[in-house]
Parts: C-alpha cells; structure tokens; sequence
C-alpha cells in the first residue's frame, strides 16, 4: 500500500473542487475528506458536520487559542479551519486526506509537513465559473466579489505542485488520481 499522503485542492471558488473531491473519494477507498470548521453560513444542499462543521465567531476564536487548527484563515469576510484532530487520526489509520482549501491555507499546510501535494484546479473560462456560482445559489454580491478574486488567485499558479484545467469533471479527476497515486508512491 502507497504511504498516506495529504492532497491539498486550491481554486477559485465554483470552479468544482468539491465535485472533484466527492468522485475521488468514490474512486479511492483509502482516502478520506478532511472536512474543514466555519463561521460563515449554512448553503442550501449543505449539511453540518458533512460539507463543514459550522461554528459561531467566539467558539471558532477559543479554539484558534487552544491550537486546534493546522492552518486557518479569513476568507471572505468568514473564518475558516482544518482542525488538526481529525486530520491526523485519519492519517494514523493510513487514510490519505483531501483537503479543499484556499491559497493561504494550502501554503501553510506546504511548509509544515512534507507529505502535503498541492494542486491548483483551474477554470475553463470565467463565464462558466460565474454560471456555476449562479447554479449553485450563492447570491450576485458574493459572486462579484468571488469573482474579482479569481484573477489574482490565477496569478499564484506557480506556487503549486501541480496544475489541472476543470473543463470535464471526468477528465480533471483522471489527472488528479494519476497525480495522487504518483505521489504515494514518491513518499511510500
Ligand atoms: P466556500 O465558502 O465556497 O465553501 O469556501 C470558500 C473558500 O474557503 C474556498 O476557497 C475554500 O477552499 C476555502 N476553505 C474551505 N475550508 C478551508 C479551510 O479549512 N482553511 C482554509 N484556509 N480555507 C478553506
């Protein structure tokens, strides 16, 4: 068996990185979801303690002083965690672990284990990743927002280990499970 490793999946926000995570996760049995801690609110189809574990603002900030997250961030305007506890019982057990995170989150995560891979997922144009935002609900303030951010976010590509271009949901996650088992195999 391939040594656990930690997949972390960076985007612009809609561009399918929960869509390419779920069919990974149907794909391979030995990984598991590292589902993350927010403030922000509950989206329709959205689930607490399956999509994120929902906090309130003060119950977020006592846990950050009682370091229980590997890296946590504000993004826009809500806060956002990977609580460290989870993680590394999964990784114990020999699950490897995706992670869907933004960039600040997924550099953190880099610097402070070797066996974190990066993988920026990359829209096919910006119309189709502002239709997918429409889709799924969020409202045309939040979308604007999102998408002014998407510019500066293509510019970190090369922070990242690899690159995969979401044009078909099929294809994209073909080109990430080739990346993961190639990476097991460089940390096994
Ligand atoms: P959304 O609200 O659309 O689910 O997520 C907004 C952004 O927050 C996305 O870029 C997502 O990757 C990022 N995000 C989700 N969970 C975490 C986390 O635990 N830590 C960090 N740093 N970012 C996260």
């Amino acid at each position: 068996m391939n040594k656990p490793v930690m997949i972390v999946i960076v985007g612009p926000s809609g561009v399918g990185k929960t869509s390419v995570a779920q069919e990974l996760l149907k794909l391979h049995k030995d990984i598991r979801y590292s589902i993350s801690v927010t403030t922000r609110k509950l989206r329709k189809n959205e689930l607490n303690g399956r999509d994120y574990y929902f906090l309130d603002v003060s119950t977020f900030k006592r846990w950050i002083k009682e370091d229980r997250f590997y890296e946590w961030a504000v993004v826009y305007g809500d806060y956002y965690g990977t609580p460290r506890e989870p993680v590394d019982e999964l990784l114990d057990k020999g699950y490897s672990v995706i992670l869907d995170l933004d960039i600040q989150g997924a550099l953190t995560m880099k610097s402070k284990r070797e066996d974190v891979v990066t993988i920026f997922l990359s829209p096919p144009s910006i119309e189709e990743l502002k239709k997918r935002l429409i889709e799924r609900g969020d409202g045309m303030d939040t979308i604007n927002r999102r998408i002014k951010e998407v510019e500066r976010e293509m510019n970190e590509i090369g922070r990242f280990d690899w690159t995969v271009r979401n044009e078909s949901l099929k294809d994209a996650v073909r080109e990430v499970s080739a990346i993961i088992v190639k990476q097991g195999k460089l940390v096994g």
